[in-house]
């Protein structure tokens, strides 16, 4: 494949709700172009952009892919994103690389849940949109429809580019408002030439909808002149050219100040090569981007990277697929420079050099040799060492950070363990690797509950992920509920205990005497230990092993197993023996005296509370806060933002473990939500109860 000029470059993600045609559009973009000779269909099984097994399987995309269309001269770079909020990390690293993208509204539903989801990803990076409303030809398609959906929950401007003629299985062609022409769909399945010369015959405009082009022309050579002080004028005066419309379409589109709007069957194909003509003519290339800020790591230069080939390189890596067998390959988009195959380039990420092999353009699952590749385009790497999703590759004498990908916090966790005995090791390779590839599918280990936990964006995200592991690193898992990490405190102070340990048998004995007192402290404050020994009746070496024996007892819980925090002991008095006395014996009495002091304090059990973010369509509202109420949550406050209420909640964790699915089902998937923890706070006594019987049980077994 030729190399493209950072100038005749167009890197463009394809966003949606899962099924609007993200995948068949990009399929219907490369077979325009040429790149493929029939077009593929995602329901046979044989789409460009759905390649792994599992997409296949599932019929959707849960990785992002890479798809080239070369066309009119100029090379578009596509990226399909998953829809499905599972697999939303994709979409992050996606949308944090590209320069605009095409927002895909299926014609028979308008604006889905998951197409607001995907418009505020898209606005987080400000990115110029086009929005392309799929389906025509389908049964209940309607572009009017649709077009409204989109003005009322986008709240976007939205401008249309194009009309349809016709709809429904009357779906013929489009109009295009800038050059008042029609194109039908003449470019249909297996009858183009893949030579990418072949473009559908222009005709004009049909007689019953002159009037209307006519009308809906007029508002966007307004629009279009608007975004320019020189052609507001020239509008005032008179006639705008075909190319002065694009141009002020252009400016309009990269300010963001309006979003055009094309339509069209992608299966069909039709309506498709505008979509292609609009991202050449009307989209930023990354020239017209500009430069990249990024931070200088060597000092002495600005950290600035402009998108030239003549500037120093730069690159980000924005995704990472693990294989056992091939390695690992990792995609890149280069901001500045050339990165050159078979050399060595720094990752000023992680401050390590990587040694490179061939670059490829990738084509979906088609590597493409390539010696290099060039500022503003994308490519691919096999088998880099130290490098991660995120990070940036750059010359080794100019050394810069780019920023990294921003990736979603997760919603659930699991505790995981390997299905058959023995396979620990193999587990947690597999993890890695999968973690590794997927930066929000994590792994932690909880040192208290001695848990491997995973966590991710929903159920179908791990569903996924431990079939890839099964798959490829042959480990089968199962996986539980996590714990909750619930503590204990006390309530009460509690003065004069002795803890005393003695024992006599044969040679040599064992003697130990403390006296404390016990008192709580504030929440959060953790264990103070106060040692206020005077005159030696222990001797100084002996108290950290008394401070040892009352940490190692805490630890181990009084009511229920688990940690006790929050207290103060002061150790004031006690004895010891010249021969007898030992570190272990003062443990042993230390401990023996918090037991005692600790069943006098009135203990408690304390339980994680969180700080829980939910955002929802108002009409959900009065059902979300009903349901945070069955959840012992208080709200803490609402605000509105746009259509959408943020509502900022206090909720105990154990009553959180599978909000992520609940929360999709009480708004058919249109509500998200984030959780930190707050602090811990004493159970209320019937959750105390059930969790004390369910550790006595479980220590019965
Ligand atoms: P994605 O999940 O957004 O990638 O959507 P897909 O491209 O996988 O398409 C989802 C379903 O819609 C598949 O069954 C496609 O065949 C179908 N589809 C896609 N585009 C069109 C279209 O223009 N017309 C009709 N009738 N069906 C379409």
């Amino acid at each position: 494949m030729k190399q493209y000029g950072t100038d005749q470059i167009r890197n463009v993600g394809i966003i949606a709700h899962s099924g609007a045609g993200k995948t068949s559009l990009v399929e219907a973009m490369l077979f325009n172009g040429g790149t493929i000779e029939r077009m593929g269909a995602v329901d046979s099984g044989n789409s460009v952009a759905d390649y792994g097994t599992d997409e296949i399987e599932r019929k959707t995309t849960i990785n992002c892919s890479v798809c080239i269309a070369e066309w009119e001269g100029q090379k578009l770079n596509l990226i399909d994103t998953p829809g499905a909020e599972d697999f939303y990390g994709d979409l992050h690293s996606v949308l944090r690389i590209v320069d605009a993208v095409i927002v895909v509204v299926d014609a028979t539903t308008g604006v889905e849940g998951g197409t607001e989801k995907v418009w505020e990803v898209a606005d987080k990076y400000e990115l110029p949109r086009l929005i392309f409303i799929n389906k025509m030809d389908k049964e209940n398609a309607s572009f009017e429809n649709a077009l409204a959906s989109i003005e009322e929950t986008l709240e976007t401007r939205a401008v249309p580019v194009q009309l349809p003629i016709g709809k429904e299985a009357q779906f013929s062609g489009v109009v295009d408002l800038v050059q008042m022409g029609v194109q039908t769909g003449a470019f249909l399945k297996g009858v183009g030439q893949p030579d990418g010369s072949q473009r559908a015959e222009k005709t004009d405009v049909p007689d019953e909808l002159a009037a209307a082009a006519e009308e809906a022309r007029e508002a966007l050579v307004e629009v279009a002149a608007e975004s320019d002080d020189a052609l507001i004028e020239k509008f005032f005066e008179g006639e705008l050219s075909d190319e002065e419309i694009q141009d002020g379409l252009k400016t309009g589109i990269f300010e963001n100040q309006f979003v055009p709007v094309l339509c069209g069957s992608a299966l069909e194909n039709i309506g498709v090569q505008q979509v292609m003509d609009t991202l050449i003519n009307c989209f930023p290339s990354p020239v017209d981007v500009g430069a990249i800020e990024g931070r200088s790591v060597s000092g002495g230069d600005s950290g600035t990277r402009e998108p030239s080939v003549d500037a120093p390189m730069s690159a980000v890596v924005f995704k990472t697929i693990a294989d056992p067998f091939a390695g690992q390959l990792s995609f890149f988009r280069v901001y500045s420079g050339t990165l050159q195959g078979d050399s060595q380039v720094s990752n000023s990420t992680r401050g390590q050099v990587e040694r490179l092999g061939k670059t490829t353009f990738m084509n979906g699952k088609e590597a493409i040799n390539t010696g290099q590749v060039q500022a503003g385009d994308i490519g691919a790497l096999t088998k880099l060492s130290a490098t991660q999703t995120g990070d940036t590759l750059c010359d080794r004498d100019a050394l810069v950070e780019l920023p990294g990908v921003a990736f979603p916090p997760s919603v659930i966790s699991y505790a995981i363990r390997p299905a058959r005995e023995g396979e620990d090791e193999k587990m947690i390779t597999a993890l890695t690797r999968m973690s590794e590839e997927d930066p929000v599918f994590r792994i932690e280990r909880d040192e208290e509950t001695k848990q491997l936990r995973i966590s991710g964006l929903g159920e179908l995200h791990i569903t996924v992920n431990r079939a890839r592991m099964a798959d490829k690193f042959g480990v089968q898992t199962e996986i539980a509920q996590p714990k909750v990490p619930y503590r204990e405190t006390i309530r009460r102070s509690v003065r004069s205990i002795n803890g005393r340990h003695k024992r006599q048998s044969g040679g040599r004995g064992q003697f130990g005497d403390v006296w404390i007192n016990l008192a709580p402290i504030q929440r959060g404050e953790g264990f103070e230990f106060i040692n206020n020994i005077v005159g030696g009746s222990i001797p100084r070496n002996y108290i950290p092993a008394v401070e040892k024996g009352v940490r190692d007892r805490m630890e181990r819980g009084l009511i229920a197993g688990y940690p006790i925090v929050d207290l103060q002991i002061d150790l004031y008095d006690g004895k010891h023996h010249p021969v007898d006395s030992s570190d272990m014996a003062f443990q042993i009495a230390g401990s023996i005296a918090f037991s005692a002091a600790a069943e006098q304090a009135d203990p408690a059990l304390l339980e994680p509370i969180m700080n829980v973010q939910i955002t929802v369509p108002e009409q959900f509202m009065g059902s979300i806060i009903g349901d945070l109420n069955g959840r012992r949550g208080q709200v803490m406050g609402v605000e509105q933002i746009g259509k959408r209420q943020v509502i900022q909640a206090n909720v105990p964790l154990a009553e959180m473990l599978r909000y992520s699915i609940d929360l999709k089902s009480m708004t058919s998937a249109r509500g998200s939500f984030t959780m930190e923890f707050a602090r811990y706070e004493i159970a209320p006594d019937d959750v105390a109860q059930k969790v004390i019987a369910a550790s006595k049980a479980a220590a019965e077994e």
